[in-house]
Order: structure tokens, then C-alpha cells, then sequence
């Protein structure tokens, strides 16, 4: 068993919470990224869950993919680097989350696996729609990927997300980590 280390998750207060506390920036501000990425801008997956998640990590990675950045491929179950998942925690790590993405501890300033878990059970108690939780599971990606929090109103990596889509610098940021060499962060 490799040691996890958990990275970041998403806050999930109360949607008026959400809307009206935090402190956010224009929505020009560049969204940062780490010190630490993937050897290149592909990573293999695997994905479980009842149908309905498998279905909203299907759509965030079609998000993805098609900015053209950065590309998830289906592994396989004894092949793969990302593990897409869910769980119904509540309580512990777990209590007030949306999503959190694990990654293993960089070697050499790469990763080498990760696992994103959405909360099921906080995102049905907070109401979270379809589109929600295909927010949710963008985000995650995004730290799968590199990304930290923004504090642009509109960046799918603000810390607490829960409405907003992949936006133009988010785009920018994954083609800036992976140009940029590891131990260097934005
Ligand atoms: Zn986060």
C-alpha cells in the first residue's frame, strides 16, 4: 500500500455560503498550479461507482479532453494511474466535502498515482444537481493534474466550486504545468 497524501477538497458549506462568503478575485487571475505534475499530459484511468457517477466523471473528462491539454485514457483494472470513485463518508476527512482527490507523494516531482473520491452522500444532503457534481469532478481533475485553488469568481479550481465550468485560464494553467519543469510552480 503506497502512503496517500491528501491534497485538497472542496468545501461544501451551504449553498449561501457558497454564493456569498470568500474571497474572490477578478476573473482574471491566473489559476496557480504546483511544483508537481504527471511525466506528460496523460494519465490512464478506471472508474467505478453506480452509473449515474460513472456518467458525471465521464462528462468532466470529456471537459478535459477536449481543451486539447491534457488527455484521460481508459486503463485497465491491472493497469491504470487515476482510480474515479465515490464514497458515502460523511464524517471524519470526509465531513463537509464535495470531492478529494489523493495523490501518492512525488518522486522526483512526479506523480505516480491518484485517487478522487465524490462524496455521494454530502453532495445528495446540499442538493448538489447533475451539473453539480460533473463541477465537482472537474475540480478534482484538476488537482489530479496539478492545479490549486483560484480565487477568480469564475475558475472551476475556486476552493469551494460548485457552479462554475472550465474557464479559459484553467485551460492555460494544466498547458502551463506541463510546460513548465516540475519543481516550479506559477
Ligand atoms: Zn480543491
Amino acid at each position: 500500500m503506497k502512503r496517500k497524501r491528501i491534497r485538497l477538497g472542496v468545501l461544501v458549506l451551504t449553498t449561501t455560503i457558497v454564493l456569498n462568503v470568500g474571497v474572490v478575485a477578478d476573473a482574471s487571475a491566473a489559476t496557480p498550479f504546483g511544483t508537481s505534475r504527471w511525466r506528460e499530459p496523460r494519465v490512464t484511468y478506471v472508474v467505478s461507482g453506480s452509473s449515474h457517477y460513472r456518467s458525471v466523471y465521464a462528462a468532466a473528462i470529456r471537459a478535459w479532453n477536449s481543451t486539447g491539454q491534457f488527455r484521460f485514457v481508459q486503463g485497465s483494472s491491472a493497469h491504470h494511474q487515476v482510480t474515479l470513485t465515490t464514497s458515502n463518508s460523511t464524517t471524519g476527512q470526509f465531513h463537509m466535502l464535495a470531492g478529494i482527490t489523493f495523490t501518492t507523494a512525488p518522486r522526483n516531482g512526479y506523480y505516480s498515482q491518484a485517487k478522487v473520491l465524490l462524496l455521494a452522500r454530502n453532495l445528495s444532503t446540499y442538493h448538489y444537481t447533475t451539473a453539480d457534481q460533473i463541477h465537482v469532478a472537474e475540480h478534482e481533475l484538476g488537482h489530479v493534474m496539478g492545479l490549486q485553488h483560484s480565487t477568480a469568481r469564475n475558475s472551476v479550481m475556486l476552493a469551494n466550486n460548485r457552479y462554475n465550468g472550465i474557464s479559459h485560464n484553467d485551460v492555460t494553467a494544466v498547458r502551463k504545468r506541463y510546460h513548465t519543469p516540475v519543481g516550479r510552480h506559477s
